[in-house]
């Protein structure tokens, strides 16, 4: 049923378009009860079995306005630099679907609770871009249906379908942007930015875990192209219910290739909503896009309005917390590395488990070497997160402060780390059981000194006659001795003290 098409290439469709973009993203918030009733959030349990009248939408029944939804969605609005409204309603959108057992969802039309903002964005090479706000509203989940008796989980093929309406009525908060334009080529890189930092912005708050594989954050890729020097957008696709940020970049490129073949055939974009397929990057047609006049939209007579006072406003916004990207650019600024450098720490995971190494003792760069060199191919041959490796960030630390205090040496240091991830115990343990020592006794590394200069009589001439560089094979040969345990700076100095030559 899929016609296929042939897609422009992605260099070729940038040299003749302009892609503009909207992101609609929807936050599944962590409170405990639903938006507008007591039921509870609590995931996992049995179907159907957190419901009620008013989430069932019961004749007679009433809903509450869940006042913890009201300040997460405020705190989001401030941190997305956005204006809170001094008076805002919900309005019913009428539509019919089984999922939703009111056949209208509660949400906000024309009067947000938070709008006119932006959010600034990194991209790969560390370089900024902002992303306005158009904005953010409140409304609520709707349940989900299971098709049951096919051979694929969907609708098509199904004997029948099963609901479950825990998840109906639970507070979502919607956030979309003005169109972005202005991105070019950069388009698809700039939409999995924004959705990873409005990501971590929601977990900073605090108002949700954000978990995209969990259906806790999703987003609806909007994409339309114009000729270059075209003023007026062209018409809209929206790619819905986007759940990775690797699927979000692939969704834009992939649309871009898309709309470029259909324009370039002389064909016309509908407005429609699509699907995104993993498995093969691609989209397909949803169905043809209703007009907001199609919902019916109507104020919700059976709620008040919301009116946040000033003060109120002002109190939540004291209260908000360090935002990632001011406190990215704080560490950065701190530990003295470049925006590239930061950003392939974010790629890797390792922010968090570098800062709480550094808490637990270990200096920056220690931190950051470890968790970006050794640690990150470790876990990346075991295709494991770091923080799922067999080391604690306070091992990792007290590694690192065994090497800066003597005792190991980055040869050795190396040799705990794995021992600790191969099971053996703490670092300590792992330097008893092992016996790893710098080897500090002088006697002891004059003699192995003694001992390499006379075994390589060649290597010594060299030397003595101005080589410095040479004494690398002899630091080595040291090394070997002394099974890696000696220092090998201090190493090196014996061996020049010893032929009589001064470095540099
Ligand atoms: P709807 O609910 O119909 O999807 P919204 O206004 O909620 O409408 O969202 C549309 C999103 O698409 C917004 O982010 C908006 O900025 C963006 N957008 C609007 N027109 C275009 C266009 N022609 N091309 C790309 N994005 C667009
Ligand atoms: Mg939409
Ligand atoms: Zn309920």
């Amino acid at each position: 049923m899929t016609t296929t098409i042939d897609l422009v290439s992605y260099e070729d469709a940038l040299a003749s378009y302009d892609p503009v973009m909207g992101l609609e993203v929807h936050v599944e918030l962590g409170t405990k009860t639903k938006m507008f009733c007591g039921c509870s959030t609590e995931l996992g349990a049995e179907p159907n079995s957190q419901t009620c009248p008013t989430c069932l939408g019961m004749p007679g029944s009433l809903p509450v306005v869940n006042a913890t939804g009201v300040e997460s969605a405020i705190r989001i609005g401030l941190a997305l630099n956005c204006e809170i409204a001094e008076w805002c309603r919900f309005a019913r959108k009428n539509y019919f679907y089984p999922d939703m057992p009111k056949n209208f969802q509660t949400s906000q039309y024309d009067e947000p609770i938070a709008f006119n903002g932006y959010l600034d964005v990194q991209l790969e090479d560390g370089e900024t871009f902002r992303v306005e706000i158009e904005r953010a509203h409140m409304e609520e989940d709707t349940g989900k249906s299971m098709h049951v008796g096919g051979a694929t989980g969907r609708i098509h093929g199904a004997s029948h379908s099963l609901l479950d309406y825990n998840r109906a009525g639970i507070p979502l908060i919607e956030i979309v942007t003005k169109p972005i334009e202005g991105a070019g080529e950069r388009a698809p890189e700039v939409a999995k930015a924004y959705v990873r930092e409005l990501r971590e912005v929601i977990k900073a708050l605090g108002v949700s875990e954000a978990r995209m594989e969990m259906g806790q954050m999703r987003c609806d890729v909007n994409l339309s192209l114009r000729p270059h020097g075209r003023e007026k957008f062209g018409t809209r696709s929206e790619t819905k219910n986007v759940n990775s940020l690797r699927s979000v970049e692939r969704a834009a490129r992939f649309e871009i290739q898309r709309h470029a073949a259909v324009l370039n055939s002389g064909g016309t974009i509908i407005q429609e909503t699509r699907h995104f397929h993993e498995d093969t990057g691609s989209t397909t047609s949803g169905r043809v896009k209703e007009e907001a006049e199609d919902y019916r939209y109507f104020p919700e007579p059976d709620l008040v309005p919301v009116a946040p006072t000033r003060e109120w406003v002002e109190e939540i916004r004291s209260g908000l917390p360090e935002l990632p990207l001011v406190r990215r650019n704080r560490l950065r600024e701190e530990w003295g590395i470049s925006g590239t450098e930061m950003q392939a720490i974010l790629n890797a995971g390792a922010l968090e488990t570098i800062v709480a190494t550094i808490d637990a003792g270990a200096d920056a760069g220690s931190a950051r070497k470890w968790w970006m060199g050794e640690l990150a191919r470790s876990a990346n041959e075991s295709g494991k997160t770091l923080d799922e490796l067999a080391i604690t960030p306070e091992q990792v630390a007290r590694v690192s402060k065994l090497v800066s205090s003597g005792d190991l040496n980055d040869k050795l240091a190396r040799q705990v780390i794995e021992g600790v991830l191969a099971g053996e115990g703490t670092p300590d343990e792992v330097v008893d059981k092992r016996g790893l020592k710098v080897v500090s006794d002088e006697g002891a590394l004059t003699t192995a000194v003694e001992e390499a200069i006379a075994g390589n009589p060649g290597i010594a001439d060299k030397i003595r006659g101005g080589k410095v560089a040479a004494a690398g094979a002899l630091v080595g040969a040291v090394m070997k001795a002394t099974r890696g345990q000696a220092d090998a700076a201090r190493v090196k100095e014996l061996i020049l003290e010893k032929l009589g030559v001064s470095e540099g």
